[in-house]
């Protein structure tokens, strides 16, 4: 077999990049068809773009040293084909450099911006670089194209009421007007059109979980907690003292919804367990409403839920407790539980009385919860509440998780350590995760 030429490293360079691009889009069509989000399919967009980085290098790089012995490099460069190539070399390794962890935690819009410009200068690069690389040009601008039109399609423009939940915070986004057309589990991109943003901030889009259940009457409920400039400038622009309720109106973008749950439908297993850290409750707090309307329909199988939520204050706990009680209520045949445990010891007045957790089903603990041993009390519970002639219908555990990677590995590797019998006593543990980042 003769070996590779490093012509025909170009073509392998960009064959490839039609995937980079499908699989780095929002909407892309792969992931239509394959049911999953497209920030689950974030990984394949990394590692063809790595083979696109390889080959287009060892392609450039072989040709440079060519004409560098040869002494011809300035004649070469200067011949459009060869120009081209260099740009669109440039804008493969720019994309590599400022795709790395440190611009995309450091500084988010530099990443996003050099993504979009040399993404779109690189298809040009392509169509004028060499004729073999032409369709796959044409391929990348159709994809990405079709991702935009979506995108715009996708997008609806509401006011919502913004309001600030000190204790955990966060900023709570209210938008009555979109009220359905979401799973639990999805996300939408939301961006603020306000001068209060800033400059560029009303011009930023951000993904936040969406915290409520379709077809209720706040409509669409988003929390979204300070993590950086945009959060903090959201936070700031609610926390405006003076007003009424203290509410705050603001015009809105709001875009999606995307990802959320791909082939899982909760109402198929027995039970549920949502593991949360923080503003990551948001999972927990649309899916369990949803599963406890299913409930009430008669169109869900889940005989447990139980939710354990990880947050540094016990404070945390008081704006979300009269929807924590009011799930608690609702739930008439399903038993749910709610486990909050706080991992920052309290300073000044703790904020419940004493007696307050007379119930089982809500209880708030110092310290970090044993997932591990939570688990397996749930598959207990289930058991023993399915037992007679239909206990061999098990369908399963479902553990959704939300909130920061570390969270998302802590309960994978207990849930890997959940004894086999009890396991097998369930009908199997799925584990689905939500981590706000890629
Ligand atoms: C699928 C998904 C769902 C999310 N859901 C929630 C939620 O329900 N509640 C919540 O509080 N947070 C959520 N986040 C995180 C939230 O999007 C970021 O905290 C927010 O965008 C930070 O913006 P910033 O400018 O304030 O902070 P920055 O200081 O700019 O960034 C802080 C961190 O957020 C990341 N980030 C910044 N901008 C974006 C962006 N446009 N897109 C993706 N990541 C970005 C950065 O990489 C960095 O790691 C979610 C993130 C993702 C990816």
């Amino acid at each position: 077999m003769p070996s590779p030429t490093l012509r025909d490293l170009v073509g392998s360079a960009a064959s490839q990049l039609p995937f980079v691009y499908a699989f780095g889009t929002k909407n892309n069509v792969l992931g239509m068809f394959l049911g999953i989000g497209y920030e689950k399919l974030h990984f394949m967009h990394r590692h063809s773009a790595r083979i696109v980085l390889v080959a287009a290098n060892v392609h450039s790089l072989g040709y440079i040293y060519k004409w560098c012995l040869a002494d011809n490099f300035m004649e070469s460069i200067a011949k459009p084909k060869c120009y081209w190539g260099l740009i669109g070399l440039i804008c493969i390794d720019g994309l590599f450099l400022f795709s790395t962890e440190f611009f995309r935690k450091k500084a988010y819009n530099l990443f996003l911006a050099t993504h979009i410009c040399a993404l779109t200068v690189l298809i040009i690069a392509m169509l004028y670089h060499y004729q073999g690389t032409i369709p796959w040009a044409y391929a990348c601008a159709t994809l990405y194209l079709l991702d935009i039109l979506q995108r715009v399609l996708k997008t609806r423009v509401s006011t919502a009421t913004i309001r600030t939940i000190p204790e955990l915070g966060i900023t709570r986004v209210e938008i009555p007007n979109i009220n359905s057309g979401w799973r639990a589990g999805q996300h939408v991109r939301l961006r603020v059109i306000s001068s209060g943003m800033g400059l560029i901030g009303w011009s930023e889009i951000h993904p936040f979980t969406i915290a409520s259940v379709a077809n209720s009457p706040e409509g669409l409920v988003l929390f979204c907690k300070k993590a950086g400039d945009w959060t903090n400038k959201l936070y700031d622009m609610a926390n405006v003292s003076g007003l009424e309720n203290n509410d705050r109106k603001v015009s809105v973008m709001v875009q999606g919804p995307y990802g959320g749950l791909g082939n899982f439908m909760i109402s198929s297993f027995s039970a549920a367990v949502f593991v949360c850290g923080g503003s990551g409750i948001t999972l927990a707090t649309s899916a369990m409403q949803e599963l406890i309307q299913q409930d009430m329909d008669g169109q869900s199988r889940v005989k447990s839920i139980e939710l354990i939520w990880t947050v540094q204050d016990a404070s945390a706990l008081v704006p979300l407790l009269p929807l924590f009680t009011s799930m608690i209520q609702q739930s008439v045949f399903t038993s749910v539980r709610i486990s909050v445990f706080y991992t920052r010891a309290p300073t000044g007045k703790f904020p419940f009385p004493d007696g307050f957790f007379r119930s089982t089903s809500l209880t708030l603990s110092p310290g970090r919860p044993k997932i591990q041993q939570h688990i397996e009390d749930t598959i207990s519970r289930t058991v023993d509440s399915i037992s007679g002639p239909k206990s061999g219908n098990m369908c399963g555990l479902f553990v959704g998780v939300c909130g920061p990677v570390s969270l998302a590995d802590g309960v994978f590797k207990d849930a890997g350590k959940i004894d086999p019998f009890r396991r097998d006593q369930i009908g199997g543990v799925e584990l689905h995760a939500e981590t706000f980042g890629w």
